[in-house]
């Protein structure tokens, strides 16, 4: 049978989450995604109004099918971590079973299994200011959405991932250059989760044969990189520098991962792999 993916982070069709499904669909996978709980409604009234039609177009003519779009917080892993607050939220409380725990359970009872994990997510809500500037609460947030986030969910998913199986996460150079303009502690998120990248691999090597690798992208003009302010300028400065002078898209960076998550990726587990032009090679601008 075809291997099945749980797709962490899509809620429109122009970030890498998409770009990812629609190249594990066009490998054959089956395509199970993960959206934040206050992007759900619209990314399904888009999907079914058709409004991702075009974007859903696979290499062979046919589209991508979404098995299904089960909504996600993955700031939370069991109903015990919800606040009140939170509980109450009109946007949360239209959903229900969307904590990290809950969702592996739900899939479970779905499918029974699934062969690739990808974590597609990251939030900084200080991300414009200055790591200088930035609270113990922002910075801790960042970890916990976009690095804690992806402990979470390989812990709560590795007992329903066949072994063989991979995940594979998105990372950003700002974790280990100076980036400035990317704050508020998301670089620190990113050294985290590269570093959780290698420690994860073996231990879900070791214990579930699974593989855990991490993709750090060259910059797109995702939702969540247009929320950070700089990305055209990062754009432009690797279209000027990179060793490929050429627009990164986010089809390469699905590719890439696709591949890393398959059997042809067999051997490669505990690394950042750059898909990014080039740009991380190059000692200074020209
Ligand atoms: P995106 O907006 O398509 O994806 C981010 C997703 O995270 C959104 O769908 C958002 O709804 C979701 N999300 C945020 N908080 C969440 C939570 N608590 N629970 C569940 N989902 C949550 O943007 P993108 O740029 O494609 O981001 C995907 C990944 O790629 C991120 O890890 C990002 O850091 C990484 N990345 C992006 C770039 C870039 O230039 N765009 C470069 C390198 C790495």
């Amino acid at each position: 049978r075809g291997k099945r993916a749980f797709i962490a982070g899509v809620a429109d069709d122009n970030g890498y989450g998409w770009a990812i499904a629609k190249s594990l669909a066009a490998a054959g996978a089956e395509i199970l995604i993960g959206t934040w709980v206050p992007a759900l409604n619209i990314f399904e009234s888009s999907l079914r109004r058709g409004k991702f039609d075009e974007s859903r177009k696979l290499p062979d003519g046919s589209l991508m099918e979404i098995t299904k779009v089960y909504p996600l917080d993955a700031v939370f892993d069991s109903l015990d971590d919800v606040p009140e607050d939170v509980k109450t939220n009109k946007r949360y409380a239209g959903s229900s079973n969307w904590t990290v725990q809950e969702v592996a359970e739900s899939v479970k009872q779905d499918f029974g299994s699934i062969d690739i994990l990808v974590h597609s997510l990251a939030n900084g809500p200080e991300v414009t200011k200055p790591l200088l500037e930035t609270s113990r609460k922002g910075y801790l947030a960042a970890i916990s959405a976009s690095s804690y986030s992806f402990v979470s969910l390989l812990k709560h998913f590795l007992p329903i991932m066949n072994p063989g199986g991979a995940s594979i996460s998105l990372t950003y150079i700002a974790s280990e250059r100076i980036i400035p303009g990317y704050g508020g502690g998301m670089s620190s998120a990113k050294a985290s989760l590269e570093s959780d990248t290698r420690v994860l691999a073996f231990e879900a090597g070791r214990k579930h044969k699974i593989r855990v690798n991490t993709i750090s992208a060259g910059p797109l003009g995702s939702r969540a990189a247009k929320a950070i302010g700089f990305i055209d300028m990062m754009i432009n400065y690797s279209l000027a520098n990179a060793p490929l002078q050429k627009e990164l898209h986010a089809e390469e960076v699905g590719n890439a991962a696709a591949f890393l998550v398959s059997p042809l990726a067999s051997a490669i587990t505990g690394a950042v792999v750059y898909v990014d032009n080039g740009l991380n090679a190059m000692g200074v601008g020209v």
